[in-house]
């Protein structure tokens, strides 16, 4: 058994743990992993320094996830974008192949906690087919983003039977691989894995890194082992309250990823999913973030801050021409030139 699926077998699901590890009282937290499946490695949990650290906020169930709100389980309108089941068909010419419903750690902040670990988010081999057919018939696909879930909890030899099965359709283009195990899994990225991706280039990865501290030397020598084998790394953080909302943290962040040859691309305003409110912040918060990288640092580690527009509308970038109006609730531009509303505050 390798090192990686060790950790899996050993990785955290109860918070009990939290009591013999950290002397922590975890009864109320029982119930928020019992509806937001909980899980951390070994490694990640390793890296918490203390109770409430960045750490711990992006993987101990909080009872604030359980809070009533008014968001919505699925603000991206993922389910009714994905025209058969895995595939979400947002923009023309790419679409998101969710390819296995586990992570190795389950981020309280996921977008998708509404399904990531749970029994609906099973992948079975006929649904699977079906995605690939539904990609193989549509030619205007021409880019196919791998994700879930975590693509790369997917054994080698099932992962690669479906880049084989991609790279058998003539209109793909490329395959990007989105995945956080080079974060909270390091040890996945085996010479093995790497000698196999370099024979389905193009290819891209895009990982996800929030916090300076998750670049460690097993972070750092996962990324290099995919740069080596030719593959272009980006990184996509999501700007976290009490996490990464602070310039100095994000600027050691991006440069930080620069040096592990990783370059950063989006930076995420938290999006409106039910049990994430906690961690959102305003936009002025990661506008000021920005404003305050460029210059300061190279403009290779300047990601695009971007909102996911609810109702699957797509990102927009949130730059000056398309902030109509800040205020409790923002006046955005979509890109299309339509006006749309986001709530702009904390919590
Ligand atoms: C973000 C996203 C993509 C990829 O967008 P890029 O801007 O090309 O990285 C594709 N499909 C969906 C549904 C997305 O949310
Ligand atoms: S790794 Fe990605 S898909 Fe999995 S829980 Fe974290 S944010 Fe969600």
């Amino acid at each position: 058994m390798d090192i990686w699926q060790k950790q899996l077998i050993e990785s955290l699901t109860v918070p009990a743990v939290l009591r013999d590890r950290f002397g922590v009282e975890h009864g109320a937290l029982d119930e928020v992993a019992q509806r937001y499946p909980m899980r951390i490695t070994p490694y990640y949990l390793g890296l918490i320094a203390h109770p409430g650290d960045a750490i711990w906020l992006q993987c101990i169930p909080d009872r604030r996830e359980l809070l009533p709100c008014l968001d919505d389980p699925d603000p991206l309108h993922e389910e009714r974008l994905s025209p058969v089941p895995l595939v979400v068909h947002r923009y023309p010419d790419r679409v998101l192949l969710l390819a296995c419903g586990q992570c190795a750690v389950y981020c309280r902040f996921c977008t998708r906690k509404r399904k990531v670990g749970c029994a609906a988010m099973t992948v079975t081999d006929e649904a699977l087919d079906v995605a690939l057919e539904y990609i193989a018939r549509t030619p205007a696909i021409r880019d196919v983003i791998l994700s879930g879930g975590d693509p790369l909890l997917l054994e080698d030899d099932r992962l690669e039977r479906l880049l084989r099965r991609l790279r058998a359709i003539p209109h793909v283009e490329i395959i990007r691989i989105g995945s956080r195990v080079p974060v909270t899994l390091p040890q996945r990225i085996t010479e093995g894995l790497c000698n196999m991706l370099r024979r389905y280039h193009p290819l891209y990865f895009n990982t996800h890194f929030n916090h300076p501290r998750e670049l460690t030397a097993l972070s750092a020598e996962a990324c290099r082992r995919l740069a080596d084998a030719g593959v272009p790394l980006g990184n996509q953080t999501v700007l976290l309250r009490g996490v990464n909302d602070r310039p100095e943290i994000m600027r050691d962040l991006v440069a930080g990823l620069l040096k592990i040859r990783v370059r950063p691309y989006y930076l995420h305003h938290m999006d409106l999913a039910a049990g994430t409110g906690h961690f959102r912040t305003r936009i002025e918060t990661g506008l000021n973030i920005v404003a305050a990288l460029r210059g300061p640092v190279s403009g290779l580690a300047v990601p695009h801050y971007v909102i996911d527009a609810p109702g699957g509308k797509g990102k927009i970038p949130l730059l000056p021409e398309y902030l109509v109006r800040l205020g409790d609730s923002a006046v955005l531009r979509t890109p299309s030139g339509e006006i749309i509303r986001f709530p702009n505050r904390e919590g």
